[in-house]
């Protein structure tokens, strides 16, 4: 492992490259990244980045999501056919139907979308960025596609707005039951519970804290508690032991969680890109262009 380390850092000092992880990516794979962060931060650090490679370590819509906030640079996606369940649940179509449904409201966006759907969103959110922006929004009525868990949350958040939601989840998330936390409570008496609102509302209400994996991040660098519960893919635990090495964390034993997509990336796969500058992100011209406003909305209004 050391000397694929060594030829990854070599090639990119040679490229002018960096490697952007998602908390949710192997151990090894954010050892060797230049930011590990959720979707929002690894977004913003592709945007405000000047490297002339950007490798993203993580699922396709981020890699779409990178090219389009870097136009001219170079995004490579170790594993072209890392792909997310869930932004593959709603079609261009489906939204261009819902828009005909409902023409006066505005359409939010989570990122775990295809860039078609993105180009037709008024607003991109991430789960740590979606209740802020949902409030900021002039519009009172919000289509919110496609997570209908990270949307009925975001719904409770903001009572103020009327939030029409589409029927896609994170396969990953959405299996996880109320008894599954209940349980492991049991077990470790004085976890504190922290979960991610791709959990389903009933599975939500046993958690003490709802966090994005970035609030999850930034809870545990306050080094307030000593043990935690983590209701979110397992690879996190990794990214929050590096924060606080003497806290326990517990991965909740509920079966698959685990992204598989995720955990197709690997230092191989890594060097492999760097080495032979593939897999590119290519979007559309048009696309790309009417995606990058709703992307940069989200930014914008994440204020
Ligand atoms: S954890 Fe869920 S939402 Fe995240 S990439 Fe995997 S399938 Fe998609």
């Amino acid at each position: 492992m050391d000397d694929l380390i060594r030829r990854i850092a070599a090639l990119k000092k040679e490229k002018n490259a960096i490697v952007l992880a998602h908390t949710y990516t192997r151990a090894e794979v954010q050892d060797i990244a230049d930011v590990v962060g959720d979707s929002f931060e690894l977004a913003v650090r592709a945007a405000g980045s000047s490297a002339e490679i950007i490798v993203l370590a993580g699922v396709r819509f981020m890699g779409e999501t990178a090219a389009i906030l870097t136009p001219g640079r170079t995004v490579l996606l170790p594993v072209a056919d890392a792909d997310c369940p869930l932004a593959d649940m709603i079609t261009s179509d489906q939204v261009r139907h819902l828009k005909a449904q409902y023409p006066g409201a505005a359409v939010a966006c989570y990122v775990n979308s295809s860039v078609e759907v993105k180009a037709l969103s008024d607003v991109c959110v991430t789960s740590s960025s979606a209740v802020r922006i949902v409030r900021n929004l002039p519009q009172r009525q919000v289509l919110f596609v496609p997570d209908q868990n990270l949307g009925s949350w975001v719904a409770e958040q903001v009572p103020e707005k009327e939030i029409i939601l589409h029927s896609g989840f994170c396969p990953v998330h959405h299996q996880i039951k109320p008894d599954d936390v209940r349980d492991a409570r049991k077990l470790f008496p004085g976890a504190v519970v922290l979960m991610h609102p791709e959990c389903t509302k009933e599975t939500r209400a046993e958690a003490d804290h709802i966090l994005s994996t970035g609030g999850m991040v930034a809870l545990v660098k306050e080094k307030k508690h000593t043990r935690y519960i983590i209701v979110t893919e397992s690879g996190i635990t990794h990214t929050l032991r590096r924060h606080d090495p003497a806290a326990e964390f517990i991965e909740l034993s509920a079966p698959m969680l685990y992204c598989q997509n995720m955990k197709k990336i690997t230092l191989e796969t890594i060097l492999r890109a760097l080495d032979e500058g593939e897999t590119v992100v290519t979007v559309a011209s048009d696309i790309a262009e009417r995606a990058r406003y709703a992307l940069s909305r989200m930014l914008e209004l994440n204020r």
